[in-house]
């Protein structure tokens, strides 16, 4: 039987690529978004996967997407928590909605979503649960207070849940890509990209999407069941804990 997953943000930047990879794996596959229906509905086209809107830092909307996929696919055996914005500023400046808004998308969403999933998990005894955290979770960044404690949250979470669950047969297991080539960084201005990020990347280059899909799918397979409670930092070398 395929294994119905869920990718949160699952159809811009990282998690395009994770929907994709994971149906490429035999899956089939939910996207979540946000509110960007246009690169919504050109996902859909160009994938044939299925695109659910909703603000997964909502949990009653979050309740109503997990009902609604789980009517239109089944069960869902595979997780992936990967929506995430930023807000970025100093802390001396930073505002508390700036604050509340990083850590109810990039963390709260994570609770409100495995909490959703993790029931049905138990009661088949299988799962594979993966969040996508960030370098500056591990390391820390200057002016982004909220949303470097909100991406080491994910990596205290995963642990505590995946003890839970271990026994279980889920796994639960957190990604820490480094700087990867989406939008986002592509919007970076060259010479800032040459002079002052490239510098700090060994391999010498950005990471791409399909390189941190890579590694959701071999978290996600049947296969990595002896792998939990783990952080795959996928950066170029950059940071090395
Ligand atoms: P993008 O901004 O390219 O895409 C974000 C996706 O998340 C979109 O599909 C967006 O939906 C969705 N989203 C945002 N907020 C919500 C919400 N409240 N509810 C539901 N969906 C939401 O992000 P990236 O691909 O760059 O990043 C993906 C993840 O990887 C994030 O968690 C990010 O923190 C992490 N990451 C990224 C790095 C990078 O270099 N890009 C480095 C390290 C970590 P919509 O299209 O509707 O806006």
């Amino acid at each position: 039987m395929a294994r119905v997953a869920v990718v949160t943000g699952g159809t811009r930047g990282i998690g395009h690529a994770i929907s994709i990879a994971l149906k490429n794996k035999g899956c089939r596959v939910a996207a979540n978004y946000a509110g960007n229906d246009a690169a919504a509905r050109q996902f859909q086209a160009e994938t044939g996967i299925p695109i659910y809107k909703w603000d997964v830092g909502d949990f009653a909307a979050c309740q109503e997407g997990v009902t609604r996929i789980t009517r239109d696919l089944g069960p869902i055996d595979v997780l992936v928590n990967n929506a995430g914005i930023t807000r970025d500023g100093m802390l001396h400046r930073m505002t508390k909605d700036n604050w509340d808004a990083v850590i109810r998308t990039n963390l709260d969403s994570v609770f409100n979503m495995t909490r959703l999933v993790i029931d049905g998990m138990r009661s088949r005894s299988f799962g594979r649960i993966v969040n996508i955290s960030s370098i500056n979770g591990r390391k820390g960044q200057m002016g982004q207070a909220n949303y470097s404690a909100a991406k080491a949250g994910l990596l205290g979470f995963t642990k505590a849940v995946a003890q839970e669950n271990a026994a279980k047969g889920i796994t639960v297991n957190v990604i820490a890509p480094g700087y990867i080539a989406t939008e986002m960084v592509q919007a970076v201005p060259k010479d800032v990209l040459e002079t002052k990020i490239l510098p700090l990347i060994p391999v010498g280059r950005l990471g791409t999407a399909e390189e941190i899909a890579r590694c959701v799918t071999f978290l996600a397979a049947d296969e990595a069941g002896f792998i939990t409670g783990a952080c795959l930092d996928a950066n170029g070398g950059q940071y090395m804990a």
